[in-house]
């Protein structure tokens, strides 16, 4: 996925309007983790932002819904999209909520997708205004060693020749379990790995 074209726009978008605030005398900030609770995926153009970076935001601006795997769903793009904030004490209107038709079914596909079984069966409810949605609990690390650190051959590595050849963890995965096994990465192929982010390429959500 060209995920890096991604992040690159955003990043060119946000840094045009922010110089058009700061013009007319506004402070701006830009963020691509306003809530630091998403983290990052791997990329042959380096680390980007991932799904849950300001996802949250994007709810609470009205884009669309949060799916059960914590990513953005909206119904022109599904969860294929990625989110920057820019803060700015200029005055502007507020976006309503999004209250069109309902983008994630709970459908379940995400969880059982998951490579590494990093989306918990058990659910929290996430409050957004007057909205209430459920996501699954997500093992951060368990999640981050396949998207962040390229370790799980089967979500993308593999079919472009990778030969990372790493068991898959059991029960909890800490950064020291990471760190342990990252001298495992395929030593050459490791500089370009390829993330399918399977959760949001299975998601039926935008196009059902
Ligand atoms: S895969 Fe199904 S449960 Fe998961 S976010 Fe998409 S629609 Fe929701
Ligand atoms: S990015 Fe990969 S490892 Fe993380 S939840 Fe999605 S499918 Fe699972």
């Amino acid at each position: 996925m060209r995920w890096y074209q991604t992040a690159f726009e955003l990043r060119f978008a946000a840094c045009e309007l922010a110089a058009f605030l700061s013009k007319r005398g506004h402070k701006t900030l830009i963020s691509e983790n306003l809530l630091g609770i998403g983290s990052q995926v791997d990329s042959h153009r380096g680390f980007l932002p991932d799904a849950r970076c300001n996802a949250i935001e994007a709810v609470a601006a009205g884009l669309g819904q949060m799916g059960k795997s914590g990513s953005l769903l909206t119904p022109e793009f599904g969860p294929h999209q990625r989110q920057i904030v820019i803060i700015t004490d200029a005055q502007l209107t507020a976006n309503e909520l999004y209250y069109g038709e309902i983008l994630c079914h709970e459908c379940q596909t995400c969880v059982a997708q998951c490579p590494m079984n990093a989306l918990g069966e058990e659910d929290i409810p996430l409050r957004i205004a007057d909205q209430v949605f459920s996501v699954s609990v997500i093992s951060r690390h368990r999640c981050d060693w396949s998207k962040k650190y390229a370790l799980c051959s089967e979500e993308g590595p593999a079919m472009i020749g990778n030969k990372t050849k790493v068991p898959k963890p059991e029960g909890l995965v800490t950064i020291e379990t990471i760190a342990n096994a990252l001298p495992g990465r395929d030593l050459i192929m490791k500089k370009r790995p390829c993330i399918l982010e399977t959760c949001l390429h299975k998601c039926p959500a935008g196009i059902c």
